[in-house]
C-alpha cells in the first residue's frame, strides 16, 4: 500500500492543495481522479481520502477524497434521510481531531497501519487502513486513507459465531440449573442439620432434666447421712460422704448448666424476676470464690458501692452470669495475679466489669468465645472447663435486655463487662432495699 500510495499520488502536487481555493484547480481535479482510480481498483473500497499533518499534533487537515470529484454530488452523509448543510463535503484544510488516535499521529506517516477496531455505521461495517505518501526525501507529510467495506466478513463471522453462542448459552443453562439444584439440596441439608441440632438439644434437655431429680435425691440423702440421721458416722465414713456430697453438687451444677444450654439454644430461657437483695447476692458469690482466691494467692480488688439496693431480677441467671465471670477470671489467672470486680448501679442499670491479669484470649478465638462449648486454643488442653458458661451468660444477659462483651490481650489479661437493666421491686411488700 505504501508503494501504491507513493506511486499514484505526487506529494509535490498535494502540497498545492491547501485550502478551499484549491477546489476546481487542475491539480485538485487530477488528485481526485487518482483517488477515484484507487477506489475503483477494488469494489470493497468505500472511501479513499488524503489527510495531512498540521502544526498541532492533535489535528490533521483534510486534503481531498474520491467523492470530491463531483463538487455538485449530493450525498446524505449523516444518513438522516435529509440532504442539507450538515451533509456538506469536506473541503481542503478542514480539521480532523486525532487526540485519541495515537497511531494516526505518528505511525501512519511512517508505515501502513490499520484501525484496531472495525467501524460500524448505518451503511455497514468497515475497516480503515492508512499508508504514508512519501516525497523524494522519503518522509511523508500526508497519508492515504481507505475505508474498506467488510460487512460481508462481519456478517459471516457473526453467523459462524451463532453455533458457539448457542453452545455457550446451553452451557450456561446447565450451569444455572446445576447451581439452582445444588442450592436447593444445600438449603434442604441446612434445614435438616438445624432440625437434627434442635432435636439433639431437646434430647439433651430431657436427659439433663431426668438426671437432675436423682442427683438431688442423692445429695439430700448424703446430707441426711452426714447429719447423722441414720446413725453416727466414724471419721473415715464422714470423709467419704463429704467427698461424695461434693461430687454430687458438682454433678448437679453440670446438669443444671446443660439444661440452661439447651434452654438458651431453644430460646426457652424462663426468667423469674423477683426482689433480689444485691448485698446478699454478692456476699454469697464472693463466699463461694473466696477459697480459690486464697488458694491461688490472687489479689482480689472490689470496687462497688458500700450498700446495694434490692431490685427486680432473676436471681439464678444473674448469679450464674456474675459467678461465671468471677470464677473464669480466677481460673484463667496464674497464682499471684490480680482480679478486679467493678460494679456500678446508675439509672436503673447494673454495670459490672471483671478484669484479670490472666492468660487472655487469643485474637483468633475472640469472635467465637460466646459460642456453645467453645474454648480458646491457649487453655483447651491445660485448664479444665466445658465452654458452657459464657454461652449461657450471654443468653441470660441478653434475655434480660442487657449487653455483654469483653476486651482481651493474650498473655496480658481480660476484661468482661455486662449491663443489666433493673426494675425497682413493686411497692406492695417488696421494699427490702432502695435503688441507688
Ligand atoms: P469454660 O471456662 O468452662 O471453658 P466458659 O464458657 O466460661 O467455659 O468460657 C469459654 C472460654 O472462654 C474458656 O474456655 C476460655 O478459653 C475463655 N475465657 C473465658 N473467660 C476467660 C478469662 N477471664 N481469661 C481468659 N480466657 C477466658
Amino acid at each position: 500500500m505504501t508503494s501504491a500510495a507513493s506511486l499514484v499520488l505526487d506529494p509535490a502536487e498535494l502540497s498545492k492543495i491547501a485550502d478551499p481555493e484549491s477546489v476546481g484547480t487542475d491539480i485538485y481535479k487530477k488528485v481526485i481522479k487518482d483517488l477515484n482510480r484507487i477506489r475503483g481498483s477494488n469494489q470493497n473500497i468505500r472511501y479513499a481520502y488524503i489527510l495531512r499533518k498540521t502544526e498541532d499534533s492533535n489535528n490533521l487537515a483534510f486534503v481531498a477524497d474520491a467523492d470530491s470529484l463531483d463538487p455538485t454530488a449530493i450525498f446524505d452523509l449523516n444518513g438522516d434521510g435529509i440532504i442539507n448543510d450538515s451533509d456538506a463535503l469536506n473541503t481542503p484544510g478542514d480539521i480532523y481531531d486525532i487526540t485519541d488516535l495515537d497511531y494516526l499521529r505518528t505511525t501512519a506517516f511512517l508505515e501502513p497501519v490499520v484501525d484496531p477496531e472495525l467501524t460500524q455505521d448505518q451503511w455497514g461495517t468497515f475497516l480503515s487502513a492508512y499508508a504514508p505518501i512519501r516525497g523524494a526525501s522519503g518522509t511523508a507529510t500526508e497519508f492515504l486513507g481507505l475505508d474498506i467495506d467488510v460487512s460481508d466478513y462481519a456478517r459471516i463471522k457473526n453467523l459462524a459465531l451463532i453455533p458457539y453462542a448457542f453452545f455457550v448459552a446451553f452451557l450456561l443453562l446447565i450451569l444455572v440449573t446445576q447451581t439452582v439444584t445444588l442450592v436447593r439440596i444445600w438449603g434442604n441439608r441446612v434445614d435438616e442439620l438445624q432440625l437434627i441440632d434442635r432435636q439433639k438439644d431437646e434430647v439433651l434437655g430431657i436427659v439433663a432434666h431426668q438426671l437432675a431429680k436423682p442427683i438431688t435425691a442423692i445429695r439430700w440423702d448424703l446430707e441426711s447421712l452426714l447429719d447423722g440421721d441414720l446413725g453416727a458416722l466414724n471419721a473415715e465414713q464422714k470423709t467419704e460422704a463429704e467427698t461424695m456430697k461434693a461430687q454430687a453438687i458438682g454433678l448437679a451444677d453440670l446438669v443444671s448448666m446443660i439444661l440452661d444450654v439447651s434452654r438458651v439454644q431453644l430460646g426457652r430461657i424462663q426468667l423469674d424476676p423477683k426482689p433480689l437483695n444485691l448485698n446478699d447476692l454478692f456476699k454469697e458469690m464472693l463466699d463461694v470464690i473466696k477459697p480459690t482466691i486464697a488458694e491461688k494467692n490472687i489479689n482480689f480488688v472490689k470496687k462497688m458501692p458500700e450498700s446495694l439496693p434490692t431490685v427486680l431480677l432473676d436471681k439464678r441467671y444473674t448469679r450464674m452470669t456474675i459467678e461465671n465471670l468471677l470464677t473464669n477470671a480466677v481460673k484463667y489467672t496464674p497464682a499471684g495475679g490480680t482480679v478486679t470486680l467493678d460494679l456500678k448501679i446508675e439509672n436503673d442499670v447494673m454495670s459490672c466489669q471483671v478484669t484479670d491479669t490472666g492468660c487472655g484470649i487469643p485474637q483468633d478465638d475472640q469472635a467465637k468465645i460466646f459460642g456453645k462449648m467453645y474454648r480458646a486454643s491457649n487453655v483447651v488442653n491445660t485448664v479444665d472447663g466445658n465452654g458452657f458458661g459464657l454461652y449461657v451468660a450471654k443468653g441470660a444477659v441478653e434475655g434480660q435486655g442487657g449487653t455483654i462483651g469483653f476486651e482481651s490481650t493474650e498473655g496480658k489479661g481480660t476484661t468482661f463487662f455486662f449491663t443489666l437493666p433493673m426494675k425497682k421491686p413493686d411497692a406492695i411488700g417488696h421494699n427490702e432495699g432502695k435503688m441507688v
